[in-house]
């Protein structure tokens, strides 16, 4: 098949042809594991990397080198120009085709990121669709800090008066978020401004897809091999640290500087101390944390230097920090679901770089192996993690004791009533009871 596959045919069908999928944070070694994998199972690498979309910054970014692009075909890199946008259903419209067509071609797709809604568009039938207009978005990402959402409307509402405008335009939806949790309720406006429905019929609308579950619709690939190339935080610290030296020593900063005289001086020259970060390539970590350098005038060198090491610091902070938050979507997007919508998820350690190959990439090569022949594979999948299915997270509680107190959620509940101050009220209410009984 040619790549003219009919898009919207491979948006709404399930696959059975093997796919690879390697999640891990930044710094962990993704790169390196895909390569040697694509080597020994005759694969493509698909990156699913927000940033590694657009043209240029490759130091930055991360991107795999020119000769190992040469070696192994890598698609979805170098792909936008740096200021354009670029969303989410973009990527997933472009990728899937390739993915069948790499498939088509009797080699094996290995998709690899970094970005996790990216990979979440790809794997899962979540997408909300669209017919029209630039809004678009997924609707389970959203409590991601998503690049392509305009979240400065919601923010300049007090937390109550969003939720009365919830409350306005999808009251069930808004009875199952408290008043006071305005990430919830946001994240249910941003649906609805996404795509123009009431939030709580797009979610059953995904939820009640064949194989759907709480967190969203179905597996899109039925036959899937998913890693997760972890690494001991500590050991990851270190190695995001040592990266940013080799980053360096690579040219990272004569990228950025380029980069900035191509690009950013032309904004400041339109709009003074206007940068628009959270625009294309601009949002890529590493970029923004030079700012104050770039943009400062020196009259001493001291100064700039100073200026620089503080850049160092903050891109290895940021860098750290993003790293945790990858590895938490990864437990909560595979290991805290049920297996019927979730795959099985295999763990390669990376922690020390001098057992890379025992307990990475052979552990990998096997298993791909295996996989690929229809065997069973002798690693055992991490164990899943998700909540008791019987719990009811929306349900409404009125604590009479504690004056009609709206509690949401079962465990919350539970937590309540386990309280201090529940208990106590509780214990002078029923003093004041027997009171009355007696006086009756
Ligand atoms: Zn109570």
């Amino acid at each position: 098949m040619a790549a003219t596959t009919n898009l919207t045919t491979t948006l709404c069908k399930s696959f059975k042809y093997p796919i690879i999928v390697i999640l891990g944070s930044t710094g962990v070694g993704k790169t390196k594991l895909s390569i040697e994998l694509a080597k020994k199972v005759d694969g493509e690498i698909i990156s699913a990397d927000s940033m590694q979309v657009y043209k240029g910054l490759d130091v930055v970014t991360a991107k795999a080198t020119q000769a190992e692009r040469a070696e192994i075909k890598h698609h979805m890199i170098d792909m936008v120009n740096p200021l354009d946008s670029f969303s989410v259903v973009e990527f997933r419209n472009m990728a899937l085709p390739i993915i069948s067509d790499i498939s088509s071609k009797g080699k094996v797709p290995i998709i690899v990121g970094g970005t996790n809604y990216y990979i979440e568009s790809l794997l899962w039938n979540i997408l909300v669709t669209e017919d029209s207009g630039n809004q678009k978005t997924l609707a389970s990402d959203l409590e991601d800090t998503s690049p392509n959402l305009s979240k400065i409307d919601f923010e300049v509402l007090k937390d109550q008066s969003i939720y009365k405008f919830l409350q306005s335009i999808d009251p069930v939806a808004a009875s199952k978020v408290h008043p006071n949790d305005s990430r919830k309720v946001k994240r249910k406006l941003e649906i609805w401004k996404a795509t123009g429905k009431k939030p709580s019929d797009v979610i059953v609308e995904q939820q009640s897809l064949d194989g759907g579950d709480h967190l969203g619709g179905p597996l899109r690939f039925t036959n899937s091999l998913v890693f997760w190339l972890s690494c001991e935080q500590t050991a990851l610290d270190k190695r995001i640290c040592d990266r940013v030296e080799s980053m360096l020593a690579n040219g990272l900063v004569e990228e950025i500087s380029g980069f900035y005289d191509d690009y950013n001086s032309k904004f400041l020259t339109k709009t003074p101390g206007f940068i628009p970060y959270k625009e294309g390539i601009f949002q890529a970590i590493g970029f923004k944390e030079f700012h104050n350098f770039l943009t400062s005038k020196f009259d001493n060198d001291n100064k700039k230097e100073e200026l620089f090491k503080e850049s160092i610091e903050t891109l290895k902070r940021v860098t750290i920090r993003y790293s945790k938050k990858q590895n938490t979507w990864i437990r909560n997007r595979f290991l805290k679901r049920p297996s019927h919508s979730s795959p099985n998820v295999y763990k390669l350690d990376a922690s020390v770089i001098e057992q890379w190959n025992e307990t990475a990439l052979q552990p990998a090569l096997e298993a791909a192996t295996l996989f690929l022949s229809g065997k069973k594979i002798q690693l055992s999948p991490m164990p899943r993690l998700f909540k008791d299915q019987a719990e009811d997270q929306h349900k409404q509680y009125f604590c009479e004791t504690c004056n009609g107190k709206l509690i949401v959620g079962d465990s919350v509940w539970k937590q309540h009533c386990q309280s201090r101050k529940h208990k106590k009220r509780s214990a002078k209410r029923k003093k004041l009871e027997a009171l009355d009984v007696k006086t009756v």
